[in-house]
């Protein structure tokens, strides 16, 4: 009877959307623009696959959205937080990378729509994957969570860059190479000095190397990113930053691993010696207990073959 009661609650828990639309965090950037803050654990039933950061801007227009959410109900989840900014519908999303939550909540915003903009890799990615996706988090958040998600595709898509100028603002979409994964792009508006990132920049959590698996690439991705001098980050993890901490947090990190782990590689040392390194530097961003070492696991196959 106990268990059942459990599950009762759970169930419960997966379907009542508006009640869990506090945990997106609200963070106003500057004028009319806004992160939409998700948590940094695990994908599971009462996140819906929303454990990332959302980018939000409102125009007369309507609103531009970057990334959609993991799920369904993680789209519901982002519709209801941006229902307490404003009342005007998503005309635009943006899928900034190919982890679900850059994607499999277009469906929601398409069916009231919305245009759907991501670059052609990150769709060769979100087809490539597909299976995966919905393997992980049927495992992580259970079927019920998962109700309403399909695989919908970006109406719109662009190989390296694309020139936007929607709201009074212009949105120069770049994806200059792979990051986090492989069709990884970032957002300027020169206008604001706001950039939203994806996975390419992490704060207040440590990154995972991800599946595009080249830190070398991710490291000129972000170079250029930063070249931009924005005022304002909105990373794909964590809340509003700027450059400074994106740096620190994301860039410091995957450099520190590189050199670390290429003296190991140098010497003839084994992976044993990679995933033993000391990450003390880092161990103030959360999860890193969780995944510290697989990255320096899986830094060190990329760069045997380097
Ligand atoms: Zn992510």
């Amino acid at each position: 009877m106990l268990k059942f009661r459990a599950l009762l609650v759970l169930v419960f828990c997966a379907v009542g959307v508006s009640a869990q639309a506090a945990d997106l965090k609200v963070q106003q950037v500057t004028d009319g623009i806004y992160a939409l803050v998700g948590p940094h654990e695990q994908r599971n039933a009462t996140n819906f696959a929303n454990n990332a950061t959302f980018g939000v801007v409102v125009t007369d227009e309507g609103v531009l959205l970057v990334d959609p959410g993991g799920s369904y109900l993680g789209a519901a989840q982002i519709d209801a937080a941006i229902k307490t900014i404003t009342d005007k519908p998503v005309k635009i999303v943006i899928n900034s990378g190919g982890q679900d939550h850059r994607w499999l909540g277009n469906g929601y915003f398409k069916a009231k729509g919305a245009h759907i903009i991501a670059s052609a890799d990150a769709v060769k990615d979100h087809k490539a994957r597909l299976n995966d996706y919905f393997f992980m988090l049927t495992n992580l958040m259970g079927k019920e969570a998962l109700k309403g998600t399909d695989a919908v595709y970006a109406d719109e898509t662009f190989d390296k860059e694309l020139d936007l100028n929607f709201g009074g603002h212009r949105f120069e979409i770049r994806h200059v190479g792979s990051a986090h994964t492989l069709g990884d792009s970032f957002i300027w508006m020169p206008d604001t000095g706001v950039m939203f990132t994806g996975d390419i920049v992490y704060v207040e959590r440590m990154l995972g190397t991800g599946p595009a698996g080249n830190t070398a690439n991710w490291i000129d991705v972000f170079e250029t990113m930063a070249d931009y001098n924005p005022k304002f980050i909105v990373p794909g993890h964590g809340p509003v930053t700027d450059v400074r901490r994106a740096t620190l947090e994301t860039y410091d990190y995957l450099v520190y691993l590189r050199t670390m782990i290429g003296r190991i590689i140098e010497n003839g040392g084994p992976i044993a010696e990679a995933v033993a390194i000391d990450q003390s530097p880092f161990k103030h961003l959360e999860v890193f207990d969780e995944i510290s070492k697989r990255n320096a696991q899986a830094v060190f196959m990329q760069m045997e073959f380097e």
